[in-house]
Formats: C-alpha cells, sequence, structure tokens
C-alpha cells in the first residue's frame, strides 16, 4: 500500500488545504501514514508568517533529504506560503523536492502522487473534499489579500484576491452537510472583501444568506475580517441570519494612528472604534476577537499604552497577540526599522496578555448560570468538549448521563469559569428520531 504523509503549519486556511490535498491522494489509492520518514509520499504544507515558521520547514527538507538519500523511490512536495510565484530558487535550493505548488494548487502534487501508483489523476479525481470531516470544518471561498500591510508577507506569496463562486460554495456546504457538518466556518485571509471580483459581483453579506439557506447546516461563521471591507451590510447579515454566529474577528493590531499608517492598515484608531460600536449596535451579544502586534517599528510606550487604552475600551472575548518579528520581503522590512529591542517587546506582551487574561476572566465569570447551545466537537481529559455561538470552549461535565454525543448538540447551564473556558452540565440533549433530523429535547 502506497502511504502518504502531509505535515501542516500555519492558519486554517492551511488546515483546510491538507484535508482536501488528502481526499485527493486517498481517491488516488493512497493511505495515511502517521510517520514522514517512513511515508511514501511526504508533503509540507508550509508558512511564512514568520521567519521562524518557514526556518522550521526548510529544517524539515534537510531530514527529509536524508530519508531520500535512503530510498530515492520516496516524493517529497512543498505547498503553501512558502511557495511563490516562481520556483527557480527554491528549486535550486531543494534539488530532494518533486513537486512545488502554491496555496490552493493540489494539481501538481496530485500528479507527482498519481505517478507513484501509475494513475493518471486527470479525469478519475472528484471534489476534492474530506471523506470524513469534523463535525465543525471549514471552507475557504476566497485566496490571496489585496490589502499589502506594511509587516505581511501573504500578499507576495498567496497572490491577488480570487473569489470562489457562489454557488460553487453552496455545494461544497451541502456535500459537507452530507457526511456530518453541522458547522462551517468561511476563511479567507480578508474574508470581507469576498466577491468584488466574481462576475456579477456579490459580497460575503449575499454568500452568508446563501450558505444559511443550506439545509441540515446548524451554524456559520466566518475568519479573518479586515475593519475597511465590514460593510454595514455583511454586520446586519450577521444580525439577521439565524444559523451565523454572533461571533466577530476584526483585527486592529495598534490603537495608535502613526503605528497604524506605518503598518498601512488603513484606518484610524477612531475608525476603528466607530466600526466596534456599529457591530455592537446591530448584534448587541456579539463576541468580538482581535489581532494586536506589540513593538512594532517605532512603537513607544504611549503608543504601546493606546493599544492597551484599545483592549480596555472594547473588551474582546479573546485577542490573538504576537511580539513583532521582521519579515523579510516586505515593506516594513525595506522602510522601518526595527527599533523596539526584543527584551521591551517580550515586558510589552506580558503586559498586553495580563490585562486581557483579567477582562476574559471577567467577561467568562458573568456567563456563570446562563444556558448555551453546546455543539459537541471533541473530548478532553475525559469529558466530552464543545463550543457556544459565540466561540467559547465548554468542558461538560456530566455529559455521561445524557445522550450525548461528538456531532451533537447539548444545552449546558455554565458552572464555573476561568479566562480560557468554561465548565458546564448538561440540562438536555437531542436525540436521533429514526430517519429524521436530529431534534433537541428537554431532560
Ligand atoms: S489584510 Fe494585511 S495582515 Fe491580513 S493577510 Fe492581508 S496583508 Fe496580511
Amino acid at each position: 500500500m502506497t502511504t502518504y504523509h502531509i505535515w501542516t503549519v500555519g492558519c486554517q486556511m492551511n488546515k483546510a488545504d491538507s484535508e482536501r490535498l488528502a481526499s485527493g491522494l486517498e481517491q488516488l489509492g493512497l493511505s495515511e501514514c502517521d510517520d514522514p520518514r517512513s511515508a511514501d509520499v511526504v508533503v509540507l504544507n508550509t508558512c511564512v508568517v514568520r521567519q521562524s515558521a518557514e526556518d522550521t520547514a526548510t529544517g524539515m527538507l534537510g531530514a527529509l533529504k536524508k530519508c531520500k538519500d535512503a530510498d530515492p523511490q520516496r516524493r517529497i512536495a512543498v505547498m503553501g506560503c512558502m511557495v511563490g510565484p516562481t520556483t527557480d530558487d527554491l528549486r535550486r535550493r531543494f534539488p530532494q523536492v518533486d513537486a512545488w505548488a502554491r496555496p490552493q494548487e493540489f494539481e501538481p502534487i496530485l500528479k507527482m502522487a498519481g505517478e507513484t501508483v501509475g494513475i493518471d489523476p486527470d479525469g478519475c479525481i472528484r471534489e476534492l473534499l474530506p471523506a470524513d470531516p469534523k463535525v465543525a470544518t471549514f471552507i475557504p471561498i476566497i485566496h490571496g489579500c489585496d490589502k499589502f500591510c506594511s509587516f505581511c508577507i501573504i500578499p507576495y506569496r498567496r497572490g491577488r484576491e480570487v473569489s470562489r463562486p457562489i454557488d460553487e460554495l453552496v455545494h461544497e456546504t451541502e456535500m459537507l452537510v452530507e457526511r456530518g457538518v453541522r458547522e462551517v466556518t468561511l476563511l479567507g485571509q480578508n474574508v470581507d472583501s469576498y466577491g468584488h471580483d466574481l462576475e456579477p459581483v456579490h459580497d460575503l453579506a449575499d454568500l452568508l444568506c446563501a450558505v444559511n439557506e443550506v439545509d441540515g447546516l446548524d451554524r456559520v461563521r466566518f475568519l479573518t475580517s479586515h475593519p475597511s471591507d465590514m460593510s454595514e451590510k455583511i454586520i446586519r447579515a450577521v444580525g439577521e441570519l439565524p444559523k451565523v454566529c454572533e461571533n466577530i474577528n476584526l483585527p486592529f493590531q495598534a490603537g495608535d494612528d502613526d503605528v497604524l499608517e506605518r503598518m498601512r492598515r488603513g484606518y484610524t484608531r477612531d475608525e476603528y472604534l466607530r466600526k466596534i460600536d456599529e457591530v455592537r449596535s446591530i448584534i448587541p451579544d456579539v463576541a468580538l476577537v482581535t489581532d494586536v502586534i506589540v513593538g512594532f517599528s517605532g512603537e513607544t510606550e504611549p503608543q504601546f499604552q493606546r493599544t492597551l487604552d484599545i483592549l480596555k475600551t472594547v473588551r474582546f472575548d479573546k485577542v490573538h497577540s504576537a511580539a513583532y518579528s521582521v519579515r523579510p520581503g516586505t515593506i516594513a522590512a525595506r522602510q522601518h526599522p526595527d527599533t523596539v529591542p526584543v527584551e521591551e517587546k517580550k515586558r510589552r506582551l506580558a503586559e498586553l496578555n495580563a490585562l486581557q487574561e483579567g477582562i476574559c476572566a471577567e467577561i467568562n465569570a458573568d456567563l456563570s448560570g446562563r444556558e448555551f447551545d453546546v455543539l459537541i466537537d471533541g473530548h478532553s481529559k475525559g469529558k466530552l468538549q464543545g463550543r457556544t455561538r459565540t466561540d467559547k470552549l465548554v468542558y461538560l461535565e456530566n455529559s455521561e448521563t445524557f445522550e450525548t454525543r461528538i456531532g451533537g448538540f447539548a444545552t449546558a447551564r455554565i458552572t464555573g469559569t476561568s479566562p480560557w473556558s468554561l465548565r458546564a452540565e448538561v440540562t438536555a440533549t437531542e436525540t436521533l428520531a429514526a430517519g429524521d433530523r436530529l431534534r433537541v429535547y428537554s431532560a
């Protein structure tokens, strides 16, 4: 049996790509293998957002070269953001690699794998969709990014924005639902700019309306938004469509206008805060998530404090924080010297994280005693776990006394909280009526 192993790092877009590639490899008759050193076909799905991620991938390529030297029949492929528009330099540096593929470019790898098993993938591969998807799964809807933030390498590697047609995405959602999916997250580097390149032009709100109509689907989310492109129409769609979860990830990155300008983010602090007000006026129960970078080129202590002010003002449910590190090839690497010392970046990051931990603890403590619908998506330390519509991680304390299962819904009352998760007792769950859709009943 010919085996494959896909090594994946980076964002949810990469994870979604790996699931789709695995589907193609399995349609060619390959089977998954846990160990990259013994698989016949090894694919590295790479990330370059940070130099360290790219260095990890090149380290893996060094280790795989030894495996290939011992067995020249093995095949190695690299996909993802490490592969830019041209591969000449990469081919020179890594002659052990048999196939290179940009994000969402599956054909070179399927062709290479097809050769190892003597099958031409043309015409014998159906849709690239996971055969056994998780109950909450991801669907890439727009590739690339046109924003060119000064610190970010993504637009150079993933290219300009290209949206997938609405019909195709609805069909894909329907097929995933047939395979047991109940929640989809629509993915894009800048998901709010979805559809501007389609003919006729559409937007994310149109897509949310269409996906909301898919029978059997229970929840829809989307990632990641850009404050300049999140229109009132999109916000209203989130507020009005019953399946679209009231959970928005809206990165602000920095709280000071000069820093935002050097980052080329395209909005000011006040414009960002007005957008938050607009979101909250239309979706009062919204859970807000954001991304922040501390220690960007030239960031002074007062400027950093303005970032903390935004955390205190908005009180996000979750913050993804990072200390700035220079990414070669970006505008910032050329134009903005990395002036904040590493130790100072670490201190700022720790201060920001401590502040946010306190905010998360207070927000979650307020949920104590309330009931939420939880989609059960896994287990940990003997307990089932799931997510609320607002994406809170919930551990179910007494699930063994109910008909709970991964892939089902439970109603749960919050009994304990921490900054990162909730504990809850199940008060009702759903059961399968023969041949019917799942139904909720009270215990
Ligand atoms: S919006 Fe900015 S940070 Fe996000 S992918 Fe595009 S260029 Fe990078």
